[in-house]
């Protein structure tokens, strides 16, 4: 199934169902070396960086899983402002940094208007640089606003594609439909759009994760954000198990031969369980990191899970450390937009 995979064909999801549930050494040895090769192919040993600024931690919503949900009273909030999340741009683009995401809360002081100057305003400054924004979900109108202000891409993961299991992650406000009609409206509108998914949140299983594969070979997104889930004393899931890196890397794996062109970071969230989850990401098809170019002071704050890292290595200041880290296995941190091929002018 494996060779199949490589091979370009396609998987049921009762195959993929199957490769889950009975993976072991050997098969996750043979699928991150075809993992690695498919990559190769579109991407050579180039590791893309994107430069993350935590913009708000500031949420209108009440996701059971994440730790900057709205009833978290002992979250402590900060918003940038505008002036500060320009610096930790200007900042990033001299460490080499040519694509700026910016992710946060579902914050309604950032309202279209205060996004589409923000968008503006980076590209202005930064000139030649891609913006992704990662700010949850909105009505077509807004996305059609972000994307004329200059914005590039937009990553909203779809989470489970179990729409029962979707229920059970979220309180009755959020649905796995209207996320849907996000990620198409996106797509549509003309962005490089990126979904994704948690891997070990609670009530998941193989099915679950088959759902998810078949999901993304269904909608072709460009870029892939999976990580672990961990969890965070202060919601309701604090005291389920985190997802092992084992089946991170795995699923890693399985998404590269199922989208070989995707663009997939190795996530914070893998660098939180295991102190070389990155190196690890990589070597099992990821192809970006994620350095944190957010204020030090404010990134203990955007704490969507336990033990989040935040400081050495993971921030943007160690830029030359990641490029040694990647280097000693084999790869290339280089300084550019790092489109999705399928959209580059090749
Ligand atoms: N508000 C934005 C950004 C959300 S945070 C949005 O809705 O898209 C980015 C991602 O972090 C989420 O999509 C979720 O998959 C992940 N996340 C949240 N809580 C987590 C946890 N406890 N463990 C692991 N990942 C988590």
């Amino acid at each position: 199934m494996i060779d199949r995979l490589y091979g370009g064909g396609e998987l049921s999801r009762e195959e993929y169902a199957y490769l889950i549930r009975n993976r072991g050494d050997d098969s996750a040895r043979y699928l991150f070396s075809l993992a690695a090769k498919a990559r190769e192919r579109y991407y050579g040993n180039k590791i893309y960086i994107r430069g993350l600024i935590e913009f708000t931690n500031y949420c209108k919503n009440d996701c059971f899983y994440c730790g900057i949900r709205r009833s978290n009273k002992n979250a402590d909030r900060y918003r940038l402002e505008v002036s500060e999340i320009l610096d930790c741009c200007k900042e990033g683009f001299e460490l080499g940094f040519r694509t700026f995401v910016l992710q946060g809360g579902e914050d309604g002081y950032f309202n279209d208007e205060r996004l589409c100057r923000i968008v503006r305003e980076i590209k202005r400054l930064c000139p030649g640089c891609a913006v992704t924004l990662s700010v949850g979900e909105k009505s077509r109108g807004s996305y059609q606003a972000y994307f004329d202000a200059g914005a590039d891409r937009y990553l909203l993961r779809h989470e489970t594609a179990d729409v029962r299991h979707y229920e059970k992650l979220h309180p009755k406000e959020l649905s796995a439909e209207n996320r849907l009609r996000c990620l198409h409206d996106l797509k549509e509108i003309g962005y490089q759009v990126g979904t994704g998914f948690m891997v070990g949140s609670p009530y998941q299983t193989a099915d679950e994760l088959a759902m998810d594969m078949m999901f993304i070979k269904a909608f072709q997104p460009h870029m892939v954000g999976i990580g672990p889930f961990v969890p965070h004393h202060d919601t309701p899931f604090g005291n389920e198990k985190a997802g092992t890196l084992e089946l991170t890397l795995f699923m890693l794996g399985l998404v590269r031969l199922t989208l070989p062109a995707a663009l997939l970071p190795a996530t914070t969230a893998l660098g939180t369980i295991d102190p070389e989850g990155r190196e690890k990401g990589v070597l099992a098809g990821a192809n970006v990191v994620m350095p944190n170019l957010s204020p030090p002071s404010v990134r203990k704050k955007y704490q969507l899970y336990d033990n989040k890292i935040c400081t050495g290595c993971e921030s943007a200041q160690s830029v030359d450390d990641l490029r040694k880290r990647m280097s000693r296995i084999g790869y290339d941190v280089v300084v550019d937009r790092g489109d999705a091929v399928s959209i580059s002018k090749n």
